[in-house]
């Protein structure tokens, strides 16, 4: 029988999260070897090719708030290559009034600057961005692949160990060792230290080892819209993103003149089938109409021409899972990333390096990562008996929000 490998670090999934992990601490000097069920890279949720990303300005849960601008800014700078940079409008919402001063304090309280969001009046917006309607202009809103990005995260280089088609069904503990096997139980591969970044299935792999941890599919839907170049909905089509209720893509002009518009997405709590669904393409051109605030256009022009379907992995108090499990030392956590992949991925890259190099975090503190932030994403967080502060971190975040933003992202 041959030895199984053994590795320091082993990342188990090479969607956008583990691969950009993996690539952090390749650049930090360490060897990885990284380990997926499918064949390549970004085969599941992380096929994405139309993520975007923005800092978010909501009222309330000003953790969250927070963590997306230190995020924002690690995602922005970390993908400055590939980062497609065309703004994000962030329209008014329909039963608000648009009020500049308090939009402009609440921006400002947010420590975001004139850089990154302007309050803009309908008319303002029409003249910058072309969209008629009171909200918040977000300058450096992008949009990212996340198939194209981890693969490129993941392409061949020394130090990089890959295995494809390994599923990992349960970790073991073995002489101040992890041990790793498939589903016949079969030992794959030893590690000292697991980054577990294997989206829903962190939920079996962390029962593995005694640890339950909260997490629930979220099917979305993505349309892929074709306007035909003589439509009234060409006047219409945003030439940025827009997020609000649902989020879309600024359109796209092919070559025979008519246009590609993608817009999205439908949010199926507790399910995971991956099957497209035309009532999901009824619900995103609903979305298109408010997104763009035009009632009165014809659904029927919003003609189908492909789409994504995809499952997110998603935590019952909307924050994602990242960081060292303390009640199992070797253990990290980097999953429950929602519909914020970008964002989450870039934050977990660094968060996770520096916990599993047991880097000096002051260096963490001087990039955002103040200790309340760290608690709040922290797994400790589910478990009766965590430190602390990692409870107190909680407390403003902690309610289960997810029924409440059904119809969005
Ligand atoms: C419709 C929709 C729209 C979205 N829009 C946006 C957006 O605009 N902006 C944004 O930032 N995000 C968006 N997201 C979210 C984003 O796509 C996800 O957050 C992100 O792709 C999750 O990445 P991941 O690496 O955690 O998971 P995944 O991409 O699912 O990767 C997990 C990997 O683990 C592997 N794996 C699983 N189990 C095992 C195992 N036991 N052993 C080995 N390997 C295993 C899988 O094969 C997979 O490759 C959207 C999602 C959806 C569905």
């Amino acid at each position: 029988m041959t030895k199984p490998q053994h590795h320091e670090i082993v990342v188990i999934g090479a969607g956008i999260c583990g691969a950009t992990i993996a690539n952090e601490l390749l650049e930090r000097g360490k060897a990885v070897c990284i380990i997926d069920t499918a064949p390549s890279p970004a085969a599941a949720c992380s096929s994405h090719a139309y993520a975007i990303a923005h800092p978010h300005i909501g009222k309330g849960a000003p953790r969250l708030l927070r963590l997306t601008h230190l995020a924002f800014l690690l995602a922005e700078a970390r993908w400055k290559n590939v980062w497609r940079q065309h703004g994000i409008f962030q329209p008014t919402k329909k039963d608000k009034t648009f009020d500049r001063t308090a939009t402009e304090e609440h921006l400002r309280s947010l420590d975001l600057d004139e850089n990154i969001a302007i309050a803009m009046d309908a008319h303002e917006a029409k003249q910058f961005c072309g969209i008629e309607q009171s909200g918040v202009w977000l300058p450096r809103g992008a949009g990212l692949n996340l198939h194209e990005t981890s693969k490129e995260l993941l392409h061949e280089q020394q130090r990089l160990t890959y295995m494809w088609n390994t599923r990992i069904a349960r970790l073991e503990e073995l002489s101040n060792q992890w041990h790793l096997f498939d589903a016949s139980n079969k030992l794959i591969v030893t590690a000292n230290q697991v980054v577990v970044a294997c989206a829903l299935e962190a939920k079996d792999l962390m029962n593995s080892i005694g640890i339950r941890l909260p997490l629930r599919p979220v099917r979305g839907q993505l349309s892929i819209f074709t306007v035909r170049k003589d439509d009234p909905w060409i006047k219409k089509l945003p030439q940025v993103g827009i997020s609000g209720d649902g989020y879309c893509l600024p359109a796209k002009q092919l070559d025979d003149g008519s246009y590609q518009w993608i817009v999205g997405s439908s949010f199926d709590e507790g399910e995971d089938d991956l099957s497209p669904r035309e009532m999901s393409d009824d619900f995103n051109r609903e979305q298109a109409k408010r997104l763009v605030d035009y009632e009165e256009g014809n659904l029927s022009s919003l003609m189908k021409s492909g789409e994504f379907v995809g499952i997110r992995c998603v935590a019952g108090d909307r924050l994602p899972i990242i960081g060292a499990l303390a009640q199992r030392p070797g253990i990290f956590l980097a999953t429950a990333l929602g519909s914020r992949g970008i964002l989450w991925s870039a934050l977990a890259a660094k968060l996770i390096t520096a916990q599993l190099l047991e880097d000096d975090f002051a260096l963490l503190a001087r990039l955002g990562f103040a200790a309340d932030l760290v608690a709040a994403l922290a797994p400790a967080r589910f478990f009766a008996g965590a430190a602390p502060s990692a409870l107190g971190a909680l407390a403003s975040n902690s309610k289960p929000i997810l029924p409440a933003e059904s119809s969005a992202k």
